[in-house]
């Protein structure tokens, strides 16, 4: 048996005449860059994330140095963030010349540890910049109070997360800026580069429709140096196609989870290795199903693709540890239960379309690595 840790086939395939008939339409249209097919998109996007105002742009990386260059984020300022994530959530930081400040990450849910975070508020600490990492939302109630105490914004990095809950407040509607992705392996993925920024800022919404297109609120009248990053007219019909089928998909996601659970249980693998939680008042969307495998993480890998089971490890290195941050001072120990999940953690293959029996030959496997 194959099992891949993503096959985007099936859901693809399923959706081809409608996807085909999409990009006839922007052909028609020849509306190639964002056009009627990225407004309607973004429409019906903000309403998914009860944000008042959505702004399409060409990547979840350019979102997030997108939301920093409308807060004004630069030079001398400091942001907040976690090195537990992907490359993205901290290079933002630094493209917009400003410094991340790293707070290690909670050991249960991997998402910044709230409890660590007003010990590193300065005088230049501009904004704090949580990830929802895995589909899971960070603490945003005590991170909202954390940043009405100290004056700070708050900037979602919402990538892995869309349709996510904390309190019954999606991903994205709840800091003064959310940023998504579209890369194909999301959970709403594109067939291509692609990412929004949420707002319920009206000023915020202006600024960053003016930063996606070279800073110009009337066209050749700069009144800020933006980028050129645009969601182009096939992406947003795509992403239109596939809107609408995005809360059955999560929908299947958490019943893989929740079935995931009942079998390590039933084998008995609880105490070998550790199971995503979710937590009280979070409501989880699982982009990855992320497991914790003490000492012997790389070898249960390298026995699942024995297997023809596909894993990966987000993220191997914390990005303390990245070589070109280095001039950022941090060291080996500095942030302990980071580098604990870069060495134990493994994620498994969750996504919609993965069969009952295939999900029970991954735990099939897993048992017998251990029963070795
Ligand atoms: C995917 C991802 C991004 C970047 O999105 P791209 O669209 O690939 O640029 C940023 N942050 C996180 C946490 C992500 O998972």
């Amino acid at each position: 048996m194959k099992v891949p840790l993503l096959d985007l086939k099936e859901q693809n395939e399923a959706l081809r005449p409608e996807v085909e008939a999409a990009l006839g339409r922007v052909l028609d249209a020849n509306a190639f860059i964002l056009g009627d097919e990225v407004a309607a998109f973004e429409k019906e996007l903000a309403e998914y994330c009860d944000a008042a105002y959505t702004i399409g742009c060409a990547s979840g990386s350019d979102a997030l140095v997108l939301a920093m260059m409308a807060l004004d984020i630069g030079p001398g300022d400091e942001v907040i963030t976690t090195p537990y994530s992907f490359f993205a959530t901290v290079s933002a930081i630094t493209r917009v010349g400003a410094t991340p400040v790293f707070v290690d990450i909670d050991a249960v849910d991997m998402n910044l540890d709230v409890s660590l975070i007003e010990a590193k508020i300065t005088e230049r600490t501009k904004a704090i910049e949580p990830v929802h990492l895995f589909g899971q939302c960070a603490d945003m109630t005590a991170l909202q109070n954390i940043a009405a105490k100290h004056g700070l914004r708050l900037v979602e990095d919402a990538a892995q997360a869309i349709g996510s809950e904390e309190n019954g407040r999606r991903a994205g509607s709840i800091g003064d800026i959310g940023c998504f992705s579209f890369y194909p392996s999301k959970n709403l993925g594109g067939m291509g580069d692609g990412g929004i920024l949420t707002t319920n800022d009206e000023q915020i919404a202006s600024r960053l429709k003016a930063l996606r297109v070279h800073g110009a609120e009337k066209r050749y009248h700069h009144r800020w140096i933006g980028l050129n990053s645009r969601l182009d007219g096939f992406q947003g019909a795509i992403l239109r196609v596939k809107l609408p089928h995005l809360d059955g998909w999560t929908a299947h996601r958490r019943d893989n989870a929740e079935r995931y659970r009942q079998l390590f249980s039933e084998r008995q693998l609880s105490e070998l290795v550790t199971v995503p939680t979710e937590l009280e008042g979070r409501k989880h969307i699982y982009n990855q199903f992320v497991i914790r495998v003490r000492n012997r993480r790389d070898e249960l890998k390298a026995f699942l693709a024995e297997k023809g089971i596909g894993t990966d490890i987000y993220y191997p290195i914390p990005l303390h540890l990245q070589e070109c941050f280095a001039y950022l001072g941090y060291k080996k120990g500095d942030m302990p239960e980071s580098e604990k999940a870069a060495a134990d953690t493994l994620a498994l293959p969750i996504y919609p379309e993965l069969s009952a029996d295939k999900l029970e030959y991954v735990v099939d496997s897993i048992a017998e690595f251990f029963a070795r």
